[in-house]
C-alpha cells in the first residue's frame, strides 16, 4: 500500500544544510502496522509527513497503492491527502467544540449530512471509549482523552492509512495504554494501515508487528519485530 522508492529530503537551516532523508526505501503492505523508531532528529516525522502529503521529497517516490504521489495535480493531491489520516503528539482540539463536535468537523467541512455525521461519530466515540463524554469539551478531558478524540477525527473520513507522529508524546502510562488501545482497536476493527512514529520501544511492542529503524536519516534495520529479536 505504501511504498517509498529512494526518498530523501532536505533543509535549509541557520547552520546549514540538514538530510532529514537520505535515499530511504521502503514498504508497507496493506493492513500492517509499522513503528518507525530512532533517536530525536532522525527523520521520523519527515517520513510521516512524505508518506502523508504534507510534504514533498526532494528525491525520490512515494506511492500509495501503487499511485505515484509526485505526478498528482494540486486537485488530486487534495483529495488523496483526505484518504490519509493524521495525527501528531499534540491533540490541537478546538477548545469551543466538544468532543463530537471536534470529530464531526471534517464531515461537515466535506458536507457529510446531520444523520450520517451523527452515526459515524458515534461509532467513533464509541471506538474510542469515550461515548459518555460526547459532549464534554477539550479544557474538562485529560490529555489522554483529548489524544484519543483526535484520533476519532483522524479516522472519521474513513482513510485507509492513519499516521500517528509520537502520539504518546508525554503522557503517563494510563494516558500511554488508552491511545495505543485507540489505534490497535482502529486497525483490528476498521481495518487502517498504521504507521507509528515514537522514540518507545515498547509502544511498538505493544501495537506494530513490523519496525524500521530510522538514523540520520538513513534506513538502518527494517522488518519484521519478531524476526528482527530472534535474529539480532
Ligand atoms: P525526528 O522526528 O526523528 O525527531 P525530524 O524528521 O523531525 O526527526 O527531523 C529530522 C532532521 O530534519 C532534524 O535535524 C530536524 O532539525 C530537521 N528538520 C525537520 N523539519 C525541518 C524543517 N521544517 N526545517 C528545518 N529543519 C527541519
Ligand atoms: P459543537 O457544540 O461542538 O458544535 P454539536 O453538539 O453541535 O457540537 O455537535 C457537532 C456534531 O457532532 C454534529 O454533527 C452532531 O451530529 C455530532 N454529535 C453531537 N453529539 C453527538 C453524539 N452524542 N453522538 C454522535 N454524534 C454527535
Amino acid at each position: 500500500m505504501i511504498t517509498l522508492e529512494n526518498v530523501s529530503k532536505s533543509f535549509l537551516s541557520r547552520t546549514g544544510n540538514v538530510t532529514a532523508l537520505d535515499g530511504v526505501s521502503l514498504d508497507v503492505p496493506a493492513g500492517a502496522a509499522l513503528g518507525v523508531v530512532g533517536p530525536a532528529g532522525a527523520g521520523k516525522s519527515t517520513l510521516a509527513r512524505c508518506v502523508s502529503l504534507q510534504e514533498r521529497p526532494d528525491a525520490g517516490v512515494v506511492r500509495l497503492d501503487g499511485l505515484n504521489t509526485a505526478t498528482l495535480d494540486t486537485r488530486s493531491l487534495r483529495a488523496t491527502r483526505r484518504q490519509i489520516g493524521f495525527v501528531g503528539g499534540e491533540a490541537q482540539l478546538f477548545k469551543q467544540r466538544t468532543a463530537a463536535g471536534n470529530i464531526a468537523l471534517p464531515l461537515e467541512q466535506s458536507g457529510v449530512d446531520g444523520p450520517r455525521r451523527r452515526a459515524r461519530v458515534g461509532r467513533l466515540l464509541d471506538l474510542i471509549g469515550l461515548t459518555e463524554k460526547a459532549a464534554a469539551y477539550p479544557d474538562d478531558l485529560t490529555e489522554g482523552q483529548r489524544r484519543r478524540v483526535a484520533v476519532a477525527r483522524a479516522l472519521v473520513g474513513e482513510p485507509g492509512l492513519l499516521l500517528a507522529d509520537d502520539p504518546t508524546a508525554n503522557l503517563d502510562a494510563d494516558g500511554t495504554a488508552g491511545v495505543l488501545a485507540v489505534l490497535d482497536r482502529a486497525r483490528a476493527e476498521l481495518g487502517v494501515t498504521l504507521l507509528v512514529t515514537t522514540q518507545d520501544n515498547s509502544v511498538v511492542r505493544r501495537i506494530c508487528d513490523d519496525v524500521a529503524l530510522l538514523d540520520g536519516g538513513k534506513l538502518l534495520e527494517h522488518g519484521n519485530l519478531f524476526n528482527l529479536l530472534r535474529d539480532p
